[in-house]
């Protein structure tokens, strides 16, 4: 066995490309997002009620959030997903959205929900 260690070749720190887009109006409150998501990023906002009734998900730690994909695949309703991050932010700057849509970085919800 070789006593010879390989070198670390250090990464650049992994940034998000896309942004994560949460439609809390289409939002069951089924929690598979915060179940499937690997980085605690989502949680339940018992604050708010959706028009179905429900307590939306949103994010809480929208810095932790490494793009996987996993909420946006397994939401049986289509109610996050991740959007490129330019075109997110054309919207959000326009206002071009539709009720109840939260994007976490650039609304501040996330900072609004930590450390509640
Ligand atoms: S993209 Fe991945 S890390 Fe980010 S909120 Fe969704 S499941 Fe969590
Ligand atoms: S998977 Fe979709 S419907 Fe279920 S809690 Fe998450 S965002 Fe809401």
């Amino acid at each position: 066995m070789s006593t010879v260690r390989k070198p670390i070749t250090p990464k650049p720190p992994r940034t998000r490309v896309s942004a994560l887009v949460i439609l809390q109006e289409q939002c069951k409150q089924c929690e598979l997002c915060i179940a499937f998501c690997p980085k605690n990023v989502l949680s339940i906002d018992t604050s708010v009620y959706n028009r179905k009734g429900y307590h939306p998900v949103t994010a809480t730690d929208i810095e932790a959030c490494v793009n996987c994909g996993f909420c946006e695949r397994i939401c049986p309703d289509m109610a996050v997903f991740l959007a490129e991050r330019d075109e997110a932010k054309q919207a959000f700057d326009a206002g071009a959205m539709q009720e109840g849509t939260r994007i976490p970085e650039f609304d501040g919800s996330s900072e609004a929900k930590e450390g509640t």
